[in-house]
């Protein structure tokens, strides 16, 4: 089982059990099908990495080498915690 990395926490684990983010055209798109043939970034399906996210976005610090723009990548974010059920 291929792993990938958290870019927040760095914990490792199989692809399904992370949200994979991919950018189009510098905007954010949360990759469900896992395939989308494009360079990718992942996060923990866990609220603790996510709103991490959020605030080091929010601050600047949040660096993703793919290129994405920050508003979309916000938008995305809030999608995630919606799709955990926050
Ligand atoms: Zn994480």
């Amino acid at each position: 089982m291929p792993t990938r990395s958290c870019i927040i926490c760095r914990k490792k684990d199989e692809k399904s059990n992370l949200f994979r983010i991919i950018s189009d055209n510098n905007i954010a798109i949360l990759d469900k099908s896992q395939k989308i043939n494009k360079r990718a970034v992942y996060l923990c399906k866990d609220i603790k990495c996510i709103e991490k996210a959020e605030n080091s976005l929010k601050k600047g610090k949040l660096k993703v080498k793919i290129g994405i723009n920050k508003d979309s990548f916000e938008v995305l974010l809030n999608d995630v915690k919606n799709e955990l059920g926050e």
